[in-house]
C-alpha cells in the first residue's frame, strides 16, 4: 500500500521491485510506503496501543540515545513514553535496560540500529512475546546493514520501519511501514483508512512547523548541554501538540525513491570506504572509535567517543570553524520528555559522543584534512572561545 495525495492506494508499479527487496530482506507480510519515517512509528504506535486491554495510558519505552521523533510522535500517538538508559560502548538499549522500564501499561518497545550499528535483537524479541508486548524495529540510520550474526537488520521487529528523508542512507524523501504478520497488515487497514482522511498540511507549513521543533529541541539541549537549567522538560512537552500535524505524511515522489533504491549497494560501499578513512586516520587518539559499523556493513556517520568530556562543546565549535561537519548526536531524551526515567549511562554518552560526515557531501582529501583538525583541536590544551 501507499499514502499518498492524502489517500491509501495499491502500491505503484514503480515501486514494485523495492517493496519486494524490502519484504524478502525483513520476512514482512506486507509494506506501507510514507512520507516519513514518523508516519510509519505513528501506525506503529496506534497498532501496538490498539492490541490487548484498552489502557488510559498506554506506554512505550524508546532508547533514551534517538533522535527525537520516535519519541514526540509517540507522545502525539497518546502514549508515556519511558526511556531505557543505553550501552555506554554503543549507545544503544539492552534486554536488562528495557525491562528496567516495563509496566503492565507497557504495550510497545522501540529499538534503534544507532548510526547504522545493530545488535542482536533474538533475547529482546523473545522478552516482548513473552510479554505482549510490540518490537517497533527503527532502521532509519541502519538501512541495507546485517545483524552481527549475519541476519538482516530489520528481520527480528513485529513492525519495521525505515526513512528515506535528508541525512538518512537514501536521501530521496520517503517513509516506509513494515508489517511482519497478516494480522497485523489487517489490523492496520482499519486505523490506515482512518487517519488518511483527515486532511494534510501543505510542504510550506510543515517546513515552518519542522523548523520551529528543531530550533526549541536545540534550545533547551544547550541549556542541558551548559547545566544552566535543572528541567526543561515542562516547555518541550507543552508544546508537543503542536507539532503532530507533520507526522502522518503522504509520499511525494514514489519514482525518486525508486530510482535512489538502486543505487544502495554503491551508496553502502562508499560510505564504508570513507568510514575506513575516518578509522585510519584517528586510530590511537584520545578517543574510543565506534567500530559497530564494520560488522553491520553499513556507516551511517561514523561516530567517537573522545576522553574529554569537558571539553566536548569548545573541541566540536573549534572543528565545526576549520570547516568540517560535526554533530554530538544525540542528547538524552529523557531529559526533554521524562526526566523521571534517569539514565546515566546515556547521559556519559552524549557527553563523549563526536559524529562525522561519511555521505556524498565528503570526499577522501576533505576526510583527511578533517582528521587533522579533531587531531589538532583534541590536543589543544585551553577550550577556544
Ligand atoms: C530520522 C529518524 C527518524 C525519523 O525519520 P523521518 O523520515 O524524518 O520521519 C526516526 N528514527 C530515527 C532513528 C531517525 O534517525
Amino acid at each position: 500500500m501507499i499514502l499518498q495525495d492524502h489517500r491509501l492506494a495499491p502500491t505503484p508499479a514503480d515501486l514494485a521491485q523495492a517493496e519486494q527487496s524490502i519484504l524478502a530482506s525483513t520476512g514482512g507480510a506486507s509494506a506501507v510506503w510514507c512520507g516519513r519515517a514518523a508516519t510509519a512509528l505513528h501506525w506503529a504506535y496506534r497498532l501496538a496501543t490498539h492490541a490487548g486491554e484498552a489502557l488510559e495510558t498506554p506506554e512505550v519505552i524508546i532508547p533514551a540515545i534517538s533522535c527525537a521523533t520516535p519519541a514526540t510522535c509517540a507522545l502525539s500517538a497518546g502514549c508515556r513514553v519511558r526511556f531505557a538508559d543505553v550501552d555506554p560502548a554503543t549507545g544503544m538499549a539492552t534486554l536488562d535496560t528495557v525491562r528496567e522500564r516495563w509496566t503492565p501499561a507497557t504495550r510497545a518497545v522501540v529499538f534503534i540500529h544507532l548510526y547504522g550499528q545493530t545488535a542482536d535483537l533474538t533475547a529482546l524479541a523473545e522478552w516482548c512475546r513473552a510479554h505482549g508486548l510490540t518490537l517497533i524495529e527503527d532502521v532509519a540510520q541502519s538501512q541495507g546493514a546485517v545483524y552481527p550474526d549475519g541476519r538482516a537488520a530489520g528481520s527480528a521487529g513485529d513492525v519495521v520501519v525505515y526513512s528515506f528523508n535528508r541525512t538518512k542512507i537514501l536521501d530521496c524523501g520517503g517513509g516506509v511501514l513494515v508489517l511482519r504478520s497478516a494480522r497485523m497488515a489487517e489490523a492496520w487497514l482499519e486505523i490506515g483508512h482512518r487517519e488518511a482522511s483527515s486532511p494534510e498540511i501543505g510542504p510550506q507549513t510543515a517546513a515552518v512547523l519542522a523548523l520551529s521543533q528543531r530550533n526549541l529541541y536545540h534550545s533547551l539541549v544547550a541549556l542541558r548541554r551548559l547545566r544552566s537549567a535543572a528541567d526543561v522538560s515542562a516547555p518541550f512537552v507543552s508544546v508537543n501538540d503542536a507539532y503532530s500535524r507533520l507526522y502522518v505524511r503522504s509520499l511525494r515522489h514514489s519514482a525518486a525513491l525508486a530510482e535512489a533504491w538502486e543505487t544502495l549497494p554503491r551508496v553502502l560501499e562508499d560510505r564504508f570506504s570513507k568510514a575506513e578513512l575516518y578509522s585510519a586516520g584517528l586510530t590511537g587518539g584520545p578517543w574510543r572509535l565506534l567500530d559497530g559499523w564494520r560488522t553491520s556493513g553499513v556507516c551511517w556517520r561514523y561516530s567517537l567517543l573522545v576522553d574529554f568530556p569537558e571539553r566536548l562543546e569548545s573541541f566540536t565549535e573549534s572543528v565545526r570553524r576549520d570547516g568540517f561537519y560535526v554533530s554530538n548526536l544525540y542528547w538524552p531524551l529523557n531529559e526533554l520528555i521524562n526526566p523521571g526515567d534517569r539514565c546515566p549511562k546515556a547521559e556519559d554518552f552524549a557527553r563523549r559522543v563526536v559524529n562525522l560526515w561519511v555521505d556524498g557531501s565528503v570526499e577522501a582529501p576533505w576526510i583527511e584534512r578533517c582528521t587533522a583538525s579533531l587531531w589538532m583541536h583534541s590536543a589543544s590544551r585551553a577550550a577556544r572561545t
